[in-house]
């Protein structure tokens, strides 16, 4: 995360009943060999979890293939479950196998009942109703409101979560979608962990994370992930700018640390969320953003302009507008360089398209 998630961050109640009733489950298979009712709580979530077909059916295709591999695949199941329910703690020694001991059915069918629980089950109507009535839109509406982490993606600082319309009830906003830092398919028993779940934009879930997993590298090396409550990339980095007397200068982001473990941190995050490419793509023309945010009169004006926007920006700047972090990295290093070679080349150039004199040069 760019950002860490704000410290009163509401969990959402229904994850809290789904993860409880899983664990509950997984326990009560245990010292059963009959799939019943009295595997699920005797409360509205299991009553529910029973009544609903398709969520009974993947409960009972876990519980068979549980069965037919035997006792010991059963509680090392439960144990591994309940040994897991600390995501912190996980995080910072990560289970990468915690299924390898289960055969294939046992994998697919745990697999299919979690994701099941997450996509439909989630959503019944006497599920949220025992979660006090709040639903996955009115949690994202406490999540993202201004007293709580506003509507900024906590991941990479350049997104809104989304488009906020006026006149618009807040039970009909539209949300973003949640991703499972842990994801699905590779930690089938995060998929309702209240922790694991995180609002993203749809740049950082759809198009750069997917089923990415945080603690292990598409090349097959170990690495480790922020934990998003209480872990940042905020202060880790700085912006330079190579070859500012080149037509083009590069814009580079790099990390302002040392220490191994944040340094593979940031690049979990950065593979993950593919924060550079972004960030360097956005910022490839020092000329367009110069002109675009600025738009300067003559060269004092432009300096004292990048002292205005190199400002730290409030906290509440951040949890309300795109890119205002990585602006403000960039105007604050151009605060600090020497830039005159570029404003000499700009000069050049607004003195040839000037054609005449219809501008204003810089000195
Ligand atoms: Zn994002």
């Amino acid at each position: 995360m760019l950002f860490r998630l704000a410290p009163n961050t509401p969990r959402f109640e229904v994850f809290n009943l789904l993860n409880e009733e899983l664990l509950h489950f997984l326990e009560q298979s245990v010292s059963t060999n009959t799939f019943s009712r009295a595997l699920f709580t005797q409360g509205a979530v299991g009553q529910a979890c029973w009544t609903n077909s398709p969520t009974r059916e993947k409960s009972e295709r876990l519980f068979n293939a549980l069965q037919a591999a035997g006792n010991d695949t059963k509680r090392q199941l439960f144990q591994a479950v309940l040994d897991n329910q600390n995501l912190e703690a996980f995080f910072w020694a990560p289970q990468r196998d915690l299924f390898d001991f289960m055969n294939e059915t046992c994998q697919v069918t745990l697999k299919s009942l979690c994701t099941h629980l997450y996509c439909s089950t989630k959503d019944l109507a006497p599920v949220v109703r025992a979660s006090g009535g709040t639903n996955i839109t009115d949690h994202f509406n406490a999540y993202s409101s201004p007293a709580v982490n506003g509507k900024i993606c906590k991941a990479c600082g350049m997104k809104e979560l989304a488009a906020f319309r006026a006149g618009i009830p807040e039970g009909d906003q539209w949300r973003a979608d949640y991703d499972h830092q842990l994801c699905k398919s590779k930690y089938p028993i995060f998929s309702v962990h209240p922790d694991n779940l995180v609002p993203l934009c749809d740049v950082c879930n759809q198009d750069a994370k997917k089923a990415k997993d945080l603690f292990r590298h598409k090349n097959g090396t170990n690495r480790l992930a922020f934990y998003p409550y209480n872990e940042e990339a905020k202060g880790l980095i700085v912006i330079e700018i190579e070859n500012l007397r080149d037509p083009e200068p590069r814009i580079k982001i790099k990390w302002n640390t040392q220490n191994d473990a944040l340094l593979d941190k940031l690049n979990t995050w950065n593979e993950i969320y593919e924060i550079r490419s972004r960030v360097e793509g956005q910022f490839r023309s020092l000329e367009a953003i110069i002109e675009d945010e600025i738009c300067p009169r003559d060269s004092i004006h432009l300096a004292s302009r990048i002292s205005d926007e190199a400002r730290p920006n409030s906290i509440n700047t951040l949890k309300r507008k795109e890119w205002a972090f990585w602006f403000q990295k960039l105007f604050s290093t151009l605060d600090q360089v020497d830039i005159s070679p570029f404003v000499a080349k700009w000069n050049f150039v607004q003195q040839q398209a000037a054609d005449g004199g219809e501008y204003i040069l810089f000195e």
